[in-house]
């Protein structure tokens, strides 16, 4: 029986300058450079993967409607959207950053209900919801940052890495929400239907990077 076709979104940007190395590790090495090349598809050095390009809050959608049968993504983004969907079985421990909420130096907000900027308006949500606190979620869709500079919103929460963009526009991260990494998810159907392939794979990218994957 010929081996089954699979296909893997992966998150161009951040993630996939540290996704290829670890793909390459494990013997697959895309046949163009997704750096370089305008394909959206790349076939690679394995006949039976294919690769897609695609924004890492794209991924789940690829990945639960059968687009790819498995994708690489942010915990950020799977909080946000995926609501536990998807199989999620290995932390890939690459794309480290925190979600964080953050505001102005040594400012409480003089609204009696806060408002928060984010592009992470469900899980801002649920956190404020599970604190009791009233909030009020701005939905922006990048340069969050700015929002508390011109008293947009009194509070962003958004991803920090070094912590650079904070610091440079007068902010300071006030809680964490989450540790974010990048994880590997699969399609529920291809975990079933792929089995031997999808789990070689799992197994493979567990092994390499020394973690055990979920069952
Ligand atoms: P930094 O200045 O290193 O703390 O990075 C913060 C900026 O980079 C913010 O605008 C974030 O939205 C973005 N950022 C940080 N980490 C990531 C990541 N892992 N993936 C995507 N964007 C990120």
């Amino acid at each position: 029986m010929p081996e089954a076709q699979l296909t893997l979104a992966l998150s161009k940007g951040r993630i996939l300058e540290e996704t290829l190395p670890l793909l390459a590790r494990v013997g697959i090495v895309p046949d163009e450079d997704p750096a370089r090349s305008r394909r959206l598809i790349l076939s690679t050095s394995q006949p039976h993967i294919r690769l897609l390009i695609v924004r890492p809050t794209d991924v789940p959608t690829y990945v639960l409607h059968g687009g790819a049968d498995l994708g690489v993504t942010g915990k950020d983004v799977l909080m946000e959207q995926a609501g536990g969907i998807l199989y999620e079985p290995l932390d890939l421990r690459i794309g480290h950053c925190r979600l964080v909420l953050a505001g102005r130096e040594g400012r409480e907000p003089d609204r009696a209900q806060p408002r928060v900027a984010t592009k992470y308006v469900a899980t801002t949500r649920a956190f404020f919801a599970a604190r009791g606190q009233q909030v009020d979620v701005i939905k922006l869709y990048g340069s969050m940052e700015l929002a508390p500079l011109v008293d947009l919103a009194d509070w962003i929460v958004d991803l920090v890495d070094t912590g650079n963009t904070l610091r440079a526009n007068g902010l300071v991260p006030l809680e964490t929400l989450a540790e974010i990494s990048a994880r590997l998810v699969v399609n529920p159907a291809s975990w079933k239907t792929k089995h031997a392939p999808v789990r070689a794979l799992v197994s493979a990218l567990a092994e390499t990077i020394g973690t055990e994957s979920a069952p």
